[in-house]
């Protein structure tokens, strides 16, 4: 970035840390009412695999790549610098928060941490190759699109009794992949054998792949599985190392907890999508980015006010 740009940057209202739906709505939010706010992102989103983005009302079905092109020129739009560095440390200076990347410092009056998770994929040749297409970790979001072939879950970190219970709607044909591990208890092993569901206990070898699709699971001694969609419930891990570093308050899995909101537990730092405890969709995500926005705005209304109606007795 330019050196004007720089300059310009040096002073905002609002430093917003991740340029998902998240950040880029809570931008827009605040950048209507003329608060000069920047986002910063790294250029990795957690659906940038995805093969079309679900349950966003008007964008069924849209690629994540355009949602960002537009966002991206609604910021412009807006005169929102989108900042594609990394922010390293974000420090309560009092006055304000200094926030640096490797590049430059910012003061900013507010933050907003809309970092998001990082999905644990598991270390299995295939898995990384196909996340997206034919792997996926949510029903809600791929599930219609996977639906009546033979499917598959893989639940190693995690018990899966209960995502698996959750997919049984979309096929009749499932095998749960536990990966060596055995979290799946007795009595809900056997209710999963009731429903005709399939526990595949063994350790895993690879995904099976012909012409870019997935055809079935292989286990390490040789055995392949039919399975044509396959769900991941392996955990992620939430992006709050920052926040932490200033103090916020994380649950125990490391989300950020916020009140109604979106404040988190230091003044003046705020947390929206999927890096605090709420459901993980893009439109929950951009609807926490609007809730700090409107929060930020009046914050920012009663200092301004404040400080105003001060500097008018002095004179
Ligand atoms: C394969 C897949 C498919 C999905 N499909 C759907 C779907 O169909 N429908 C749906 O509603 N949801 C879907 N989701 C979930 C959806 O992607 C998330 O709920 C949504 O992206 C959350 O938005 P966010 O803004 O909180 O985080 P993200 O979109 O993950 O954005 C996080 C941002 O933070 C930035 N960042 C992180 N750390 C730093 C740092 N230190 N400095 C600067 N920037 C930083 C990143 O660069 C990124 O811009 C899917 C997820 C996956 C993995």
């Amino acid at each position: 970035m330019a050196t004007k740009a720089n300059e310009r940057l040096e002073n905002i209202d609002v430093a917003i840390i991740g340029g998902g739906p998240a950040g880029r709505n809570a931008a827009t939010v605040l950048a209507r009412m003329t608060r000069r706010v920047a986002v910063f992102e790294t250029d990795t989103h957690r659906n940038q695999y995805s093969h079309g983005m679900h349950n966003f009302p008007s964008r069924d079905g849209m690629l994540p790549t355009e949602f960002l092109a537009i966002t991206e020129k609604e910021l412009q739009h807006y005169g929102v610098p989108l900042v594609r560095e990394e922010v390293i440390s974000v420090q309560n200076a009092g006055s304000h928060f200094a926030v640096k990347t490797a590049v430059r410092k910012v003061a900013a009056r507010k933050v907003i941490f809309a970092t998001g998770v990082t999905d644990t994929i598991p270390e299995i040749p295939g898995m990384q190759e196909l996340w997206g297409a034919d792997v996926h970790h949510c029903p809600f979001c791929d599930g219609w699109e996977c639906k009546d072939v033979p499917m598959g879950l893989y639940a190693k970190n995690e018990n899966g009794y209960g995502m698996t219970i959750s997919i049984r709607c979309l096929s009749d044909n499932i095998t749960v992949f536990t990966d060596g591990a055995r979290n799946i208890r007795g009595v809900q092993a056997a209710q999963l054998a009731k429903r005709g569901i399939c526990i595949v206990t063994e350790k895993l070898s690879h995904l099976v792949i012909s012409d870019g699709k997935l055809v079935g699971v292989a286990t390490a001694s040789g055995a392949i599985h039919p399975v044509e969609k396959l769900f991941v419930n392996n955990g992620f891990t939430v992006n709050s190392g920052l926040a932490k570093s200033l103090g916020c308050r994380t649950s125990a899995t490391g989300a950020i907890v916020t009140n109604r909101k979106q404040q988190t537990s230091v003044p003046g730092v705020y947390a929206a999508g999927d890096v605090d405890k709420d459901v993980h969709f893009v439109v929950v995500a951009a609807a926490e980015g609007a809730k700090a926005g409107v929060a930020i705005h009046s914050e920012l209304l009663e200092e301004d006010n404040a400080f105003a109606l001060r500097y008018r007795e002095k004179k």
